[in-house]
């Protein structure tokens, strides 16, 4: 058996009907190019995915595991490469489903990384700590609502599948888990300048209980228009509030410039 290494985030699923659970909750899975598995560890839900008809990949950073998943399930491609550095786009098959039990230390950076690959990534299926898929299935209005909601609902359909208990774990993390399935929407760009979005949706939320005039003012200098939406917090607004305010944003940036 391989030990579980906390630095790598390794709690292994023992469950069976969990992780069939998941395996199922991927949508379409035949349509998909591939399906890229973050972290199997010693194959919980691999040994699911290896008997679909598809086009799997796993990425993985423990060694031990590695070996493990040779010997037990030789057909399986396992990269020893740590995701995050990888370019998802040089995949010949698209389009690209993430699916996994997530290694709780990198869960921002594999939500920012589907962000980033929305062109290619139309899927991800996984387990989060409990807490984190609530903070992307969080509507507005909800204190658990930011950034993280903010970026995946503008590209995603999120649902808030189940609940997965400490035990079903070898050994149990401290916290309780959630799965999230993230939809890839319509939307191909949003219909604002997409980076000041990003901009503003991280400086508002950074003074999360400030104005948002006072944040805007932080990007824009100084601020003698007013907009409906200066008067709110982050958390009451919508994503299409933020596009709207993204435009108005602009519109001042445009207006001061033209005046220098
Ligand atoms: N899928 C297995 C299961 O459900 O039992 C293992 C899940 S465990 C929570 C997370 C796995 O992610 C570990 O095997 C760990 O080694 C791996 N991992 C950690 N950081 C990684 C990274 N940056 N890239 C790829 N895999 C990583």
């Amino acid at each position: 058996m391989v030990k579980p290494k906390k630095h790598l985030g390794q709690h292994f699923l023992k469950d069976e009907s969990i992780s069939q659970e998941i395996v199922s909750s991927v949508n379409e899975i035949e349509a998909i190019g591939t399906v890229l598995e973050i972290g199997p560890g010693t194959g919980a839900l691999t040994k699911y995915f290896a008997t679909k008809k598809v086009n799997f990949l796993a990425f993985e950073v423990d060694k031990e595991s590695i070996d493990f998943l040779s010997i037990n399930y030789p057909s399986v491609k396992v990269l020893n490469q740590d995701v995050l550095g990888y370019d998802l786009s040089s995949f010949e098959f698209k389009p690209v489903a993430i699916v996994g039990n997530f290694p709780y230390n990198i869960s921002s950076q594999i939500l920012f990384k589907a962000i980033e690959y929305r062109y290619e990534v139309n899927q991800l299926v996984g387990m989060f700590q409990k807490e984190v898929a609530e903070r992307v299935a969080s509507p507005p209005g909800s204190k658990k609502y930011g950034i993280l909601s903010v970026l995946i609902q503008a590209y995603f359909n999120v649902e808030y599948l189940f609940t997965v208990h400490e035990e079903s774990f070898i050994p149990p993390p401290k916290v309780k888990s959630g799965v999230i399935r993230l939809l890839r929407n319509d939307v191909s760009k949003l219909d604002c300048d997409e980076k000041l979005f990003f901009k503003i949706v991280k400086a508002t939320f950074n003074q999360r209980r400030k104005m948002i005039r006072n944040s805007i003012k932080t990007i824009v200098g100084k601020l003698e228009s007013e907009h409906e939406l200066f008067s709110k917090r982050p958390e009451q607004l919508s994503v299409q509030n933020f596009i709207t305010l993204t435009n108005f944003t602009e519109s001042i940036i445009k207006t001061s410039n033209s005046n220098q």
